[in-house]
């Protein structure tokens, strides 16, 4: 290992690179890392560097929460390793480079608040009953000019939404961050004006559920550092502005078995992928625990801003949290996916494709069927309609988040008891953060954070 990390060491110095990243997500979804100087990343990858623990107690807020007796003193360290194939020189910051990290107990042995080996486990689990996991996530966000104090008030674009003359003002960003992604090895699908305040959308390709998330954080570097570099900032969060639409990050899933995508259906999901979409529906509170679990998540999960807001599936019905997408004639049997909803940025992209794919693959092994489809929007029914039809509002703030993740041991017990238990803190803490302040504050609070 250290070899291949000297080797990978030699080619970034000669090339210019001074650091190295080791980065990963914590329980916010908030980026965190170390840099190590370039000639010291193969004593990393031997030894891991020090960090303290208590990242995983850290709330939204930078605050440290000692709620979690299992984190309650900060008289203990852990190792992190950087992820050695994971390693990329960052386009857009040309003298650091970047690498996903394990963190790791101070003896070597695994650490069970590392929420990339809880997506490890996730996925070696699925491999070991026969499933292949495919992930890709949507990402959204809005600009302003760098130094703006936030988005309202000096957006970075100001539409038409979905239109080519939207992004002119902006083209250079534009072009730089299609150079970066590339040059980072992050292959997108599309880009485009949003119909969100000032708002882009770029689709990562999808991969294996693990470097999924790792592409996912270093799609969020390279934003930054390309709005950085064109005179803008970039802001992630899931609320920009009370009432604008908000910031979603939509996860597409897929389960192959034998080289055959168990997803696939035409106008309707054949048995296995209704079994898989009524898998998510089933655990889709508590999901949504763990995939939009900051404050203001649940502030974006609101009817009729295609952000979702109710318990329903429908079949490309943009609305639901649960978007069946099939294949087609044209795109074959390997397009259908489930999109999902509910997620942002708030959300550690580890934890939340190890939940999603847990409540799915559930739903396939119990045989599961879902409720009938929904072509329209619940949210525009009265109360007594959506009772009779079975759709409830989901948790809808921090403390119905709580009981929903409680109550349910398949998701909740994903993350590990102690994993839970720190995760849980954290958005105790967050909770009691925002207890009693206006909804404009909040945001404002959030909206720098990701
Ligand atoms: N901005 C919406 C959200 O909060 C999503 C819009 C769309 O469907 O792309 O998730
Ligand atoms: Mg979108």
């Amino acid at each position: 290992m250290s070899k291949a990390a000297s080797a990978a060491a030699k080619d970034l110095a000669l090339a210019g690179v001074r650091g190295v990243h080791l980065a990963w997500a914590d329980n916010n979804g908030i980026p965190r890392s170390r840099i190590v100087p370039i000639g010291g990343l193969a004593d990393a990858a031997t030894r891991g560097v020090g960090a303290t623990t208590l990242f995983a107690v850290f709330d939204t807020h930078d605050r440290i929460t000692y709620g979690h007796p299992g984190l309650s003193t900060p008289s203990a360290d852990i190792r992190l390793f950087p992820v050695l194939e994971r390693l990329r020189r960052l386009a857009g910051q040309p003298s650091l480079a970047w690498a996903p990290a394990r963190q790791v107990s101070a003896d070597g042995s695994p650490w069970p608040y590392c929420q990339r080996a809880v997506l490890e486990r996730v996925v070696a689990d699925a491999a070991g009953r026969g499933f292949e996991l495919r992930a890709g996530f949507e990402l959204e966000f809005a600009i302003a000019p760098a130094g703006s104090a936030d988005i309202a008030s000096s957006p970075g674009h100001t539409g038409p939404a979905y239109s080519p003359h939207a992004l002119v003002g902006v083209d250079d960003f534009v072009a730089g961050l299609l150079h970066d992604f590339e040059a980072n090895g992050l292959p997108i699908g599309q880009l485009h004006a949003e119909y969100g305040l000032a708002q882009l959308e770029l689709s990562l390709a999808a991969t294996d559920p693990v470097s999924a998330a790792d592409d996912q954080l270093l799609a969020r570097q390279t934003i930054h550092a390309a709005a950085h570099a064109h005179g803008l900032r970039a802001s992630f969060a899931p609320l920009v502005s009370p009432q604008a639409a908000g910031n979603g990050w939509h996860v597409h899933t897929s389960v192959r078995c034998k080289g055959r995508n168990l997803l696939a259906g035409r106008d309707r999901p054949g048995p296995d992928a209704a079994a898989y979409v009524a898998g998510l529906l089933r655990d889709l509170p508590a999901l949504t625990a763990v995939t939009a679990p900051s404050v203001v998540s649940t502030a974006r999960l609101r009817p009729g801003y295609f952000a979702s807001a109710f318990t329903f599936w429908g079949t490309e019905n943009r609305e639901a949290p649960l978007r069946y997408v099939p294949g087609t004639e044209l795109l074959g049997d390997d397009h259908a996916n489930v999109e999902y909803k509910p997620c942002d940025a708030s959300a550690n992209p580890y934890l939340a494709l190890a939940v999603l794919f847990t409540a799915g693959l559930a739903g396939i092994e119990d045989g599961l069927e879902p409720p009938a489809p929904l072509a329209g929007d619940p949210g525009t029914w009265s109360s007594g309609e959506r009772q009779a039809g079975g759709v409830s509002r989901l948790p809808a703030s921090p403390g119905e988040q709580a009981t929903a993740l409680a109550a349910c041991p398949r998701v909740a017990g994903v993350l590990g008891a102690e994993l839970l238990g720190a995760f849980q803190a954290v958005r105790a803490s967050d909770a009691e953060w925002a207890e009693g302040k206006p909804l404009h504050e909040i945001v404002g609070a959030h909206l720098w954070r990701y």
